[in-house]
């Protein structure tokens, strides 16, 4: 098409652990003139970035949020006008539970070029981290990555019939987490594991059952962000 715009690249930070990026990831943050970053488990990787790039946090991390994500995607659709590089950095990978998608379509719909880096999600790294296979050859063979919180309080929390499940967003929500698990037909002696800032210095996992968990997690102080991992999968971690 050729055109004056800049191109936009959706970067997936990955984790915590800043080695945790992809080499392309990485790359496009060395060529950024601008970054739009969230508050990422790894600020580290800020630095990669040149000297003269302008770095603008939107901060949006559980119920702080610096910028609605209009504002966001507008701001990113004006730099991406002024700047040849835009890179848009996201923690874990852009398109699971992250709004990657929307800002994607949003300067795709206005000529912009985007480019999509996929990064390493906590849902995979978080249980991984602490040697917890989400699938295990000829004996668990699905696993969903789900979210614990939903925009309406009220709306039912999900729990397919699957062999891992992995909820983000629920440390607040674990009450309702833990009726929808009750009502699939999952036992009470059910194991599972908060992941708190998987891959981080400071991580660790608070193990217990479904009948266990929430005072396990409330007697630990688990908080966010964690990832909540459901399955007899939990039983072959390290
Ligand atoms: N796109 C991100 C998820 C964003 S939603 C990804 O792919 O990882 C935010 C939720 O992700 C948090 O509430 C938490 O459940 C999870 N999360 C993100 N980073 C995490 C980390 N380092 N450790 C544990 N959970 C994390």
């Amino acid at each position: 098409m050729g055109n004056d715009l800049g191109r936009v690249y959706i970067i997936g930070g990955g984790p915590g652990d800043p080695g945790l990026i992809t080499v392309k990831g990485e790359r496009a943050i060395k060529e950024a003139d601008c970054i739009l970053y969230d508050f990422l488990s790894s600020p580290e990787l800020l630095e990669y970035a040149k000297a003269s790039c302008e770095k603008i946090c939107v901060g949006k991390a559980d119920g702080l949020h610096l910028k609605e994500q209009d504002e966001i995607n507008e701001l990113l659709y004006k730099k991406a006008k002024i700047y040849k590089n835009v890179a848009r950095l996201k923690g874990g990978d852009p398109f699971i539970f992250s709004r990657g998608y929307d800002e994607k379509k949003y300067l795709k719909e206005r000529g912009i070029d985007v480019e999509v880096i996929p990064g390493i999600t906590s849902a995979i790294a978080g249980p991984e981290s602490f040697g917890i296979p989400l699938t295990i050859k000829n004996r668990i063979s699905s696993v969903a990555v789900l979210t614990g919180k939903k925009k309406d309080p009220n709306a039912a929390i999900e729990a397919p019939s699957c062999g891992t499940l992995v909820y983000l967003m629920a440390v607040a929500n674990i009450a309702n987490v833990l009726t929808a698990l009750r009502k699939s037909g999952r036992n009470e002696d059910t194991p599972c594991a908060f992941i708190e800032r998987a891959t981080s210095a400071d991580t660790r996992i608070v193990r217990g059952t479904i009948g266990s968990i929430e005072s396990d997690a409330e007697k630990a102080k688990v908080s966010p962000p964690a990832v909540f991992v459901v399955g007899e999968v939990v039983n072959y971690g390290d």
